[in-house]
């Protein structure tokens, strides 16, 4: 089967598409191209929905990778086997994902990008949903809430432009610090990596989606820090007021 296209990456604001159901199985609808992100990289996977030719409405609960390198898993919410059943590869559907949900994971992930040029230690873990995002450290030195505060408040406020590139991996391979994930290392083998540089703050490989300026974020505040280990610092952030 073709890879899906994955519209998301060279443009992360994009809400819907039209695509053709590719195949349909068990595990749940893979499309020719989609908007929808899939679980990686920390940030959750979109929700949305699928409008048929027909103006009837497939939720969609999650997105996940499939099997197969590029393969895309759109899974639908249960209890909609009737709708299911009347869906077949080739058809037309209109995709759209939850915008509000997915913008919230673009702001939080960008702000993770903000804490990582903050707490200049190596990530170990990462995960970014609509409510909340978290990152773990590899550090045994304690933090303070209100300079992160301050450095994120800055850093919002500055309104550094954010933005996607290749690189080759010979410049990566020369850059070792770019890699900051422990867990997370970039896909080897392309001859190129994807990084995301927040200008003249934080650079690192990362195939998320992301706002388009470090202003866009609002207001985001430390909710928590955590001692997970001898070694593991956890730093959990929200938004300062619920919009
Ligand atoms: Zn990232």
């Amino acid at each position: 089967m073709n890879q899906t296209e994955e519209l998301f990456r060279a443009d992360a604001t994009l809400t819907e598409c039209m695509a053709s159901v590719a195949a349909l199985d068990e595990r749940g609808v893979r499309l020719d191209r989609t908007v929808f992100y899939p679980l990686g990289g920390g940030q959750a996977g979109d929700r949305g929905e699928f409008e048929l030719a027909d103006g009837s409405v497939l939720l969609i609960a999650d997105t996940r990778r499939g099997p197969a390198p590029g393969d895309i898993v759109h899974v639908p919410a249960v209890g909609q086997e009737d709708l299911l059943a009347r869906l077949a590869p080739g058809q037309r559907v209109l995709a759209r994902i939850d915008a509000a949900r997915r913008g919230r994971h673009m702001r939080f992930h960008t702000a993770t990008h903000l804490l990582c040029a903050l707490v200049p230690h190596p990530v170990d873990g990462c995960s970014i949903t609509a409510d909340y995002a978290r990152l773990d450290f590899h550090m045994n030195e304690p933090l303070d809430r209100e300079v992160l505060n301050a450095g994120l408040a800055r850093l919002v406020s500055e309104a550094h432009v954010v933005h996607q590139r290749w690189i080759s991996e010979a410049e990566l391979d020369a850059n070792p610090g770019l890699v900051r994930s422990m867990s997370v290392q970039p896909p080897r083998g392309l001859g190129r990596v994807r990084v995301l540089e927040i200008e003249g703050v934080d650079m690192q490989p990362c195939g998320g989606t992301h706002v388009a300026n470090t202003a866009e974020i609002g207001a985001v505040v430390v909710t928590k820090i955590e001692k997970k280990s001898a070694m593991t610092r956890r730093v959990v952030i929200g938004f300062a007021e619920s919009n």
